[in-house]
């Protein structure tokens, strides 16, 4: 299956940078990267004080705007996503609300997919509203909803790609450009991807997302986001917006992260291999109605995934025969997947949807999403693939 993806599977170069990218080695001359543990910095006089504030930029002042870990974390993301510039956050959502926030004001348009992660659609559907944003929400894989939704100005466009937890894939190049036709900037929501598998700014993409939490931590530990994009959205838009409103990622974390990005590729691409193998296993299962992976023939937008993404993903969904009890039978007899509505972990985590990260949506809008409730949500871990079949295998007997 992974070979009709795009090759080479990643670029040439991409694991040296993940390992060297954006280094600020101390005086001490430490191998591993340092964690700068610190809120402040000194000036050796008043007048180097006053100039740190007049020459903004030129060295570290406070570490709500700056700090040397969490700026080797920016850099080497931004050197992997190959974008001019690149901010962080304390969590995956303070980068995608400030993503699509920071340039907008009253009187604006915002256009989005409907199929989203629960706190997106919450900031599109009740947040901006209450600011005098005008939101439209649109079936992401239907180009025509999309053509007729930009066929007025929209200042800010935002999509998620796969989207959780139904791996609905939206067409980036073609979204790419009618948003710069309706004089707006596409922000993707990356995460289900990860910054290995898909490029959204090659593909015409403006501001792409991250939620550190997930696949660039990759073992469960800390909370992260961040935000890439060109150089003057940063500077004019999002830098200034960060710095005064102060999500700041902790050094600490920018850390585990920054280490995180070292094995990124080699951890997504095992995933993605497992991935396909479970995917495969459950789509041949009696007991599975409906299997769920963009890496599959069987998937309504395959043709698609393989032009934008380089593997089908770390993420399988599938309905359970049986409905709820079914799917609840299933989870209960799980003994190596642990029950978690986490993702991208180095452990394989489920969760069943429709009663934990979409309960908030009217049984109509689940039904709307495709969130039945037999519907089950896996991410792969990096177990040994045949250990996750085996107790899938089992825990299927038990429905
Ligand atoms: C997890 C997630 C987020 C939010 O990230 P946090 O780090 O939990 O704040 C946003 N979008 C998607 C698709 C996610 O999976």
């Amino acid at each position: 299956m992974s070979d009709s993806f795009e090759e080479p599977l990643f670029p040439a170069g991409t694991h040296t940078l993940l390992t060297h990218g954006g280094v600020l080695r101390s005086p001490h001359m430490e191998t591993s990267e340092a964690i700068y543990m610190t809120s402040g910095y000194v000036y050796r006089s008043a007048e180097e004080a006053e100039s740190a504030f007049t020459n903004d930029g030129s060295r570290f002042v406070y570490s709500r705007y700056a700090n040397p870990t969490v700026q080797m974390f920016e850099d080497r993301l931004r050197l992997l996503e190959g974008a001019e510039a690149c901010r962080s956050t304390a969590s995956g959502m303070a980068a995608v609300f400030a993503a699509i926030f920071c340039s907008l004001k009253a009187g604006d348009r915002v256009v989005a997919s409907r199929a989203l992660f629960g706190s997106c659609l919450y900031i599109i559907a009740q947040i901006l509203p209450r600011y005098g944003i005008e939101t439209e929400m649109v079936d992401g894989r239907d180009i025509e909803k999309w053509r007729a939704a930009l066929s007025r100005p929209a200042k800010v466009v935002f999509c998620e790609t796969p989207s959780n937890p139904t791996m609905e894939i939206v067409d980036l190049k073609a979204v790419a450009e009618l948003t710069h036709a309706a004089g707006g900037i596409l922000v993707v929501d990356n995460i289900f991807a990860t910054p290995v598998l898909q490029k959204p700014l090659a593909l015409g993409a403006d501001v792409v997302v991250y939620s550190g939490t997930k696949h660039i931590d990759g073992q469960g530990r800390s909370l992260g986001g961040a935000v890439l994009g060109s150089a003057a959205f940063i500077k004019d838009h999002l830098a200034p917006f960060l710095k005064h409103t102060g999500p700041a990622l902790s050094p600490f974390n920018a850390w585990i992260q920054l280490k995180g990005l070292e094995t990124l590729p080699l951890r997504v691409e095992r995933q993605c291999r497992t991935a396909e193998e479970v995917a495969t296993f459950l789509s041949a299962h009696g007991k599975i109605e409906r299997t769920i992976y963009p890496g599959l023939a069987s998937h309504p937008q395959h043709d698609l995934a393989k032009r934008q993404m380089r593997l089908g993903g770390t993420m399988v969904a599938f309905d359970v025969a049986g409905g709820k009890a079914g799917a609840f039978r299933f989870l209960n007899a799980l003994r190596l997947v642990l029950i978690s509505n986490n993702l991208g972990d180095s452990k394989s985590l489920t969760t069943h949807p429709a009663t934990t990260t979409h309960q908030r949506l009217s049984p109509a809008e689940r039904q709307t999403a495709g969130i039945a409730d037999s519907l089950v949500r896996l991410s792969i871990g990096l177990e040994d693939s045949a250990d996750i079949v085996s107790d899938l295998e089992t825990a299927l007997a038990a429905v």
